[in-house]
């Protein structure tokens, strides 16, 4: 498929693939990114397997597994959606028109299921996002079963008795999820452990991706990137065997692949600063520039403690990491991966409508600005169709003007 042929979100995988036709790891990874959902609702529904809606990331991932249940990400559900899913939410549900557009799909996504034998319950997290919180309430009304937890915020000060109170006031949600998906607060510890080694280990494997596409900056292309690290990292794609293989696979393939000068010469290292952007077109335009996501702001690499209760662990983590809250946590993660890769330059990316995230985006960019470092600062919406657009224009002159 051309990149003129692409339409869709599904289109532009469909696409991906055949630009890595090379690779039979990253051929397999986009399978399990694109299967993720309806794999998972097939399965629910003919009874074989229990799942849960939520955001499948961080903590939440070993501990939902650990029951035996799938995580299932509502933003995935979103983001391989459409413009009459964004219209529902707006038409049906009077969502404000520039509310942000993952949000309005995933809304449109529960609407088109909600009377039919879809999973209906969702783990919802009370800090996390206005938008979504009103999703939430609105999908209580319609049938779902939603559980808001609370995630209090670590500020950049916070240590000692109070980080202590956090802890164990996070270690009281935790059980009370477990009641709230199981009927009863006993958490198998055991089976935790393993779903927390689990973590560490594929965080480690990804570490090595990462390093070795330092020499092989083309290998692995940005679209294939952001999903191989921020929806398979956090969730496996409800298949964490098959993920695990493919990782594998993919380590294989770049420890045997020559390098090239001509690539190391040629690249231009980029770090992402964002979530997974719902206009796919955005990646082949870094492509198409030269450009390579080499570091992502938003991989977890803080590895989750194996040398404290299993439960602590999962609470300690949350507050030990770049996602705690402050926004100069993730900074420093920034300027971290920006040294460490020598990148020439920030992609700071965000939807029209995302409060929370732009005050972050406009600190870093007047920060890195002082130091230097160039930075683009985008606004998404939902975007079906090939690259085109004022956004797309944008990415390409940075990148090139970075060559
Ligand atoms: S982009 Fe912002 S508003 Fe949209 S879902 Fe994420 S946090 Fe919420």
């Amino acid at each position: 498929m051309d990149i003129e042929e692409v339409y869709s979100q599904r289109d532009y995988i469909e696409h991906c693939k055949q630009v890595h036709r090379y690779s039979p790891a990253i051929a397999k990874i986009l399978d399990l990114s694109e299967a993720y959902i309806p794999d998972i609702e097939k399965a629910y529904q003919e009874g074989r397997q229990d799942a849960v809606w939520c955001n499948a990331a961080g903590w939440q991932v070993p501990l939902i597994y650990s029951f035996g249940i799938i995580p299932v990400s509502y933003s995935e559900m979103g983001r391989l959606s459409d413009k009459e899913a964004m219209q529902i939410a707006e038409d049906y549900y009077q969502f404000p028109v520039e509310t942000c557009s993952m949000v309005k799909c995933t809304v449109g996504q529960w609407h088109r299921r909600r009377h039919t034998s879809t999973i209906k319950r969702i783990i919802g997290n009370s800090s996390a996002c206005e938008p979504y919180n009103l999703a939430w309430e609105i999908m209580k009304r319609e049938g779902y079963d939603v559980y808001n937890n609370d995630v209090v915020y670590r500020g950049p000060a916070v240590a000692g008795k109070r980080l202590e109170e956090l802890v164990g006031f996070f270690i009281e949600q935790i059980y009370d999820i477990a009641e709230w998906l199981t009927g009863s607060r006993q958490i198998d510890e055991d089976k935790l452990r393993v779903e927390i080694q689990r973590k560490n280990r594929l965080l480690r494997k990804l570490r090595t991706v990462l390093e070795l596409r330092r020499q092989h900056p083309f290998y692995v292309r940005s679209l294939a990137t952001i999903l191989m690290l921020n929806i398979g990292l956090n969730n496996y794609f409800g298949k964490p065997a098959e993920y695990e293989a493919a990782i594998d696979l993919l380590i294989a393939e770049l420890e045997q692949a020559p390098v090239s000068e001509a690539d190391a010469k040629n690249v231009i290292p980029l770090v992402w600063a964002g979530g997974t952007g719902q206009e796919f077109g955005i990646y082949e335009a870094i492509d198409q520039a030269g450009g390579s996501l080499l570091g992502l702001r938003s991989v977890p690499f803080k590895l989750y403690r194996e040398d404290i209760p299993p439960v602590e662990a999962l609470a300690r983590w949350v507050y030990d990491n770049a996602g705690a809250g402050a926004g100069v946590y993730a900074r420093n993660v920034l300027e971290h991966e920006v040294n460490k890769l020598q990148a020439r330059g920030i992609i700071l990316y965000g939807y029209i409508g995302c409060s929370f995230a732009s005050v972050d985006r406009e600190m870093w960019r007047k920060y890195f600005h002082e130091k230097g470092i160039p930075s683009i600062n985008l606004e998404g919406s939902f975007q079906t169709g090939a690259p085109s657009g004022q956004v797309l224009t944008r990415v390409k002159a940075f990148v090139e003007m970075l060559a």
